[in-house]
């Protein structure tokens, strides 16, 4: 048995702390876009959600994504991101 340390990190809508693979990774491109980044890798500022459309609307209540990104979220932005959710939550 190997004690590898588990990646962790704080989901911004419930602010539990998770495994980081159990989390989807927010992020924001360089043309200040929001995605959802599933593989982790993309360059750019990132907060991170449970793949719950839950979450996302908690995080869009407490302002966490807001906090994180340090700029104003816009509606639309939450919209395309509950639709991505959606897809991640049904697969
Ligand atoms: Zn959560």
């Amino acid at each position: 048995m190997t004690n590898k340390k588990i990646p962790m990190r704080r989901c911004v809508g419930c602010g539990e702390m998770k495994e980081k693979r159990n989390l989807i990774r927010v992020l924001k491109t360089a043309e200040n876009e929001f995605i959802l980044d599933e593989t982790g890798k993309k360059n750019g500022r990132g907060a991170y959600l449970c793949k719950s459309v839950e979450c996302l609307g908690k995080a869009r209540k407490n302002k966490g994504l807001e906090r994180s990104f340090k700029m104003a979220v816009p509606t639309e932005v939450y919209e395309n991101l509950q639709k991505e959710m959606e897809m991640f939550e049904t697969r």
